[in-house]
């Protein structure tokens, strides 16, 4: 399997600080991640879960091991090669949505499409059609502040979907949302598998380890199971 998965991670590892208060975030963490799985990272707070989904997104760089997703080895990447790997492969979301406050939600949600060359019409056209998909045609024009959690969140979902990436990262994307409105946010992430693309969900949620294909279990920076 290590040869045609999609992501094969070899004893990579992130420390953070240096020297006596050097801390391995990611320490000596090996898997492998086939096309359209769902995965899902559980474990405590500070077990590691964002900095992993960091370094499988390219925000961040191992200090040591192989780290392939698709094509790219990624431990071998400059910034600039991993920026671009980001934008051409990868769609996040976050806990708070993280979107731009003074952009309305339209605004928002074609901001990736930009950097695809694509046309400005179409941009905008695609993003009110996944809006709209998504129960928040009316809300467009808004700018985030105006939402409630729960629409912020889906127009977050709407981002990281839009430009069609073959590997979304969640970072707790439930943890602030109440059960309508996770359930709404776990049905589009599964969804998304069914579509093909590569999902990985760090979370506490029950639910969301539910639908998982499969859990990775963190602690202390290492893979428990
Ligand atoms: P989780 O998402 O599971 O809560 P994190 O990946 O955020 O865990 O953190 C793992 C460990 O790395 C924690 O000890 C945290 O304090 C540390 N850490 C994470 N990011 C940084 C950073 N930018 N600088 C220093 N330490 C960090
Ligand atoms: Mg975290």
């Amino acid at each position: 399997m290590a040869t045609n998965a999609y992501i094969d991670a070899n004893n990579i590892e992130k420390h953070y600080g240096s020297g006596e208060n050097s801390i391995a975030a990611v320490d000596s963490v090996s898997f492998q991640i086939r096309m359209g799985e769902l995965t899902v990272l559980m474990g405590p707070s500070g077990s590691g879960k964002s900095t992993l989904l960091s370094l499988l997104g390219g925000l961040e760089t191992v200090d040591s091991g192989r780290l392939r997703v698709g094509n790219a080895i990624l431990s071998d990447f400059t910034s600039l090669a991993s920026a671009k790997f980001r934008r051409a492969n990868v769609g996040f979301l976050f806990q708070d949505a993280g979107l731009l406050d003074r952009m309305s939600i339209m605004e928002n949600v074609a901001l990736p499409l930009a950097y695809t060359g694509m046309a400005k019409k179409l941009r905008y056209m695609q993003a009110r059609k996944s809006l709209e998909s998504l129960g928040l045609g009316q809300r467009m024009d808004h700018v985030p502040g105006q939402l409630s959690g729960g629409e912020r969140q889906r127009a977050g979902l709407a981002r990281a979907i839009i430009t069609k990436p073959k590997l979304i990262l969640c970072d707790e994307p439930t943890a602030a949302l109440d059960r309508e409105n996770s359930g709404y946010v776990i049905e589009q992430l599964k969804s998304a598998t069914q579509n093909g693309h590569t999902v990985i969900i760090s979370t506490h949620d029950e639910k969301i380890a539910q639908i998982a294909s499969r859990i990775l279990m963190l602690d202390k920076g290492k893979l428990i199971s």
